[in-house]
């Protein structure tokens, strides 16, 4: 597994998985990677959202 924050490889049994409502799941480090992780795609989510029409959002 890859920590998707950093791209730092992991070992089984360290640091954090989180899923997503989707079924994705992600790996993380630590939590510090995981909270930048959620604060990134916020931000980007936001900027994309003020950018593009709103109709492209809804799934
Ligand atoms: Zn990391």
């Amino acid at each position: 597994m890859i920590c998707d924050f950093c791209k730092k490889e992991l070992k089984k049994g360290t640091g954090k998985m989180f899923v997503f409502n989707s079924g994705k799941i992600t790996f993380f480090c630590s939590s510090k990677c995981e909270k930048y992780f959620f604060m990134n795609r916020s931000v980007k989510y936001w900027k994309w959202n003020k950018h593009e029409s709103r109709s492209k959002v809804t799934r």
